[in-house]
């Protein structure tokens, strides 16, 4: 009888996140599953073994997990980018940053003048206003580019959008438009920002060709470019309102199921949008593959600090403005959970401001206590302004965070400057508090927000530094062994996944992250910059150069 082939790989380190063996030097595997993990000379009773050096001088790690982005990463790029930071595209080109008011004018600009249609809208994405210190970028300045073509420009945190003067008038949005999110000026105009999902569908057609054209098949290949070179083999899409749609499964699968696509994916549903029953959702989990996960729940509880449409515990903004929105209805929430806490679905709700942290907590608290549960692995996303006290509720109920991270540097000193102050800037995304509180800690880049990049997620936690140069909230920094584990371990364990995936182990989906520098011998600053050579899913390697 002939027995299948065993590859083993030595490296230069192996770090496995497996507790009993956290260091090797060599793996073997067969088919698409670790079989061992140790030393060549240990494996040397392996039936039918293979010695492959490919990975020789490379620095392996289980492949990373980002348990919170958005499937339209990728797809995102088919419109133009109009961000403040530098950033890659899925071919590896970088499109600079624009610094100032002006220089996204005439990045819309040249967009403009390259749509040769004149009522083809002009689709934008990454704007942050709240870089730009001169004055707020609102309607009037997209005006400057097209009296006459309808400009949506999506805001970084997707949570906003602003648009001209043309897409107000063709889609009917004026100072009659009665809807929360659509601030006026004083004269009661609306000044062109849509605020949160029901705000922006105002913008109708151009909206929906927004979105529509980011589904396209070759989007979804973009996403798995873009993972490969970020060493990811795990992906979400936390919060797609079609999940459950038969349509929406095919397309998915074609790509990830595909032996050629070089990560899993799982797509949590939106229920709060789709209205999906749990029958649904149910039938739905059945239809999981591997590598194509399927049946949990995301819900949008609030909206974004650097926004200003994230709910806040008193004192709330330092400008004293009102509080922010509540995309869902806090008072239904428990209403909205309980059909699936009793199906024991996987349930993930966004909070970035700390009252809607309060208000997930006191659901999950009533659920438990009508229709106990204790592996229920529910988790705050974002969770960005959590207070110790509700760290510990947090634990005592069992639940998971997945932190944002990142946040600290992409908008630090503006929560310093503008939205919360150096104090409760100093207790954003804190990790230390949470880890030491025994909750169990992820960390996310909620791609597109900001880039696929588990090493930079894990360096922000590590260094807590800011754009501008400065540490904020040094005692919420971790050890580089901390926030490594929340970006493979960590990330599995709340997608339920953490038998499968997360760390390297004989039985588990030979995953890898492979890296040319040791992240745990450089200086922490640098982690961040440690080269991806490319990464390894279900055995089969994917270089990143290829991608
Ligand atoms: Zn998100």
């Amino acid at each position: 009888m002939s027995v299948e082939v065993t590859t083993i790989y030595p490296a230069a380190a192996i770090y496995t996140m497996d507790p009993s063996r956290p260091t090797v030097s060599a793996v073997a595997i067969r088919g698409e599953r670790f079989f061992a993990a140790g030393t060549l000379d240990e494996m040397r009773s392996i039936a039918n073994y293979e010695v492959d050096n490919t990975f020789a001088g490379k620095i392996l790690l289980p492949g990373f997990v980002e348990a919170h982005s958005h499937g339209m990463a990728a797809g995102l790029w088919m419109h133009t980018y109009c961000g403040f930071f530098n950033r890659s595209d899925p071919n590896g080109k970088i499109w600079t940053g624009c610094k100032n008011i002006n220089e996204v004018i005439d990045r819309l600009r040249v967009a403009d003048d390259s749509l040769e249609d004149p009522n083809e809208p002009l689709l934008a994405w990454g704007l942050d206003p709240i870089y730009f210190s001169e004055e707020r970028l609102v309607g009037s300045h997209l005006d400057q580019v097209s009296l006459s073509r309808p400009i949506f420009v999506l805001h970084a945190s997707a949570h906003l959008a602003t648009v001209n003067s043309a897409l107000m008038d063709l889609e009917g949005i004026n100072s009659e438009t009665p809807m929360e999110g659509i601030p006026k000026d004083a004269e009661g105009n609306p000044i062109g920002e849509l605020q949160e999902p029901a705000a922006m569908s105002l913008a109708g057609t151009v909206f929906r060709s927004f979105f529509g054209r980011m589904k396209a098949q070759d989007t979804k290949w973009a996403l798995g470019r873009l993972a490969n070179k970020a060493g990811i083999t795990t992906l979400t899409d936390l919060g797609n309102p079609l999940s459950t749609n038969q349509t929406t499964i095919d397309e998915w699968r074609d790509v990830v199921d595909n032996e050629a696509f070089p990560a899993r994916m799982f797509i949590f549903d939106s229920p709060a949008m789709s209205q999906t029953s749990t029958e649904n959702l149910l039938i739905a989990k059945e239809k999981s593959s591997d590598k194509l996960r399927l049946g949990a729940v995301k819900v949008v509880l609030d909206g974004s600090i650097q926004g200003y449409t994230a709910r806040l515990r008193w004192p709330g903004y330092l400008d004293d403005r009102s509080n922010g929105m509540w995309v869902f209805p806090p008072e239904q929430l428990t209403e909205l959970l309980r059909p699936f806490h009793e199906a024991g679905l996987l349930i993930h709700v966004h909070c970035n401001g700390d009252e809607a942290v309060d208000v997930f907590l006191e659901t999950v608290e009533t659920l438990l206590s009508e229709f106990p549960k204790t592996d229920h692995r529910y988790t705050v996303q974002h969770c960005q302004l959590t207070s110790p006290e509700q760290y510990r509720r947090i634990s005592a109920l069992n639940m998971c965070v997945n932190l944002f991270s990142n946040h600290t540097w992409y908008w630090g000193d503006q929560h310093v400057t503008s939205t919360v102050g150096p104090d409760r800037a100093a207790r954003m995304n804190s990790a230390r508090t949470a880890l030491d509180a025994g909750v169990p800690v992820s960390m996310h880049c909620d791609a597109p927000v900001t880039p696929l990049g588990s090493l930079h997620v894990a360096w922000a936690a590590v260094n807590r530094r800011t754009a501008s140069g400065f540490v904020l909230g040094a005692e919420e920094q971790i050890t580089v062994d901390e926030a490594l584990h929340a970006v493979t371990l960590g990330a599995a364990y709340q997608l339920k996944m953490d038998g499968e995936i997360g760390s390297i182990a004989p039985r588990k989906f030979a995953d890898l992250a492979i890296l040319e520098e040791d992240p745990y011998t450089i200086d922490p600053n640098d982690l961040r910059d440690v080269p991806i050579w490319g990464t390894m899913s279900g055995g089969k390697i994917f270089p990143a150069e290829n991608t």
